[in-house]
């Protein structure tokens, strides 16, 4: 099935950089995960058991913003993503929300064209997953103050994957 809303993988430039070193200016720490699972936000899909992963502080809006000029302000803000320590090939089913396990907890968190907090919502994730996202991100998307959404898990606070408005929507 697929979607009009394209989950957003960590970019390939600023994968190099967090290799080196993260958001928090700390040096990465690879480490072989034996039991796997966690979400990697490189690939957009659980770690495999025995890959070559690092835990890392990422600052999504903070990357963004250099981009483009924005300026998020005290809106940015750094948290722990899981990325391969290596070079890796990235997300294979684009077109599927990824994590999207029925019954957990997710909080969307909308943002505005500078970077600023516009509002947001929980969304415990239904039975039909990707009905669910849809669903969320049309409203998210249906106030036109909103240019990117960011889901994060709710326990945990990591990011997982961000989704910006489609294309003249
Ligand atoms: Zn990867």
């Amino acid at each position: 099935m697929s979607t009009q809303y394209t989950p957003r993988p960590i970019e390939p430039k600023a994968l190099a950089q967090l290799r080196e070193r993260d958001d928090a200016g700390r040096p990465c720490v690879p480490y072989v995960d034996e039991e796997g699972g966690s979400p990697l936000r490189c690939c957009l899909r659980p770690i495999p058991a025995g890959d070559r992963v690092a835990l890392v502080a990422y600052a999504p809006l903070r990357r963004w913003a250099a981009r483009t000029g924005a300026q998020p302000g005290a809106y940015d803000e750094q948290g722990p993503v899981f990325i391969h320590a290596d070079p890796c090939a990235g997300p294979v089913e684009a077109d599927l929300y990824p994590f999207a396990r029925a019954g957990a907890l997710r909080t969307l968190r909308r943002y505005d064209a500078r970077g600023r907090i516009v509002g947001g919502r929980l969304l415990e994730i239904p039975e039909d997953t990707t009905a669910g996202f849809d669903a969320a991100f049309e409203e998210a998307f249906a106030d036109p103050e909103v240019t990117q959404v960011h889901v994060r898990a709710v326990e945990h606070g990591c990011l997982q994957f961000v989704v910006h408005r489609p294309e003249g929507a």
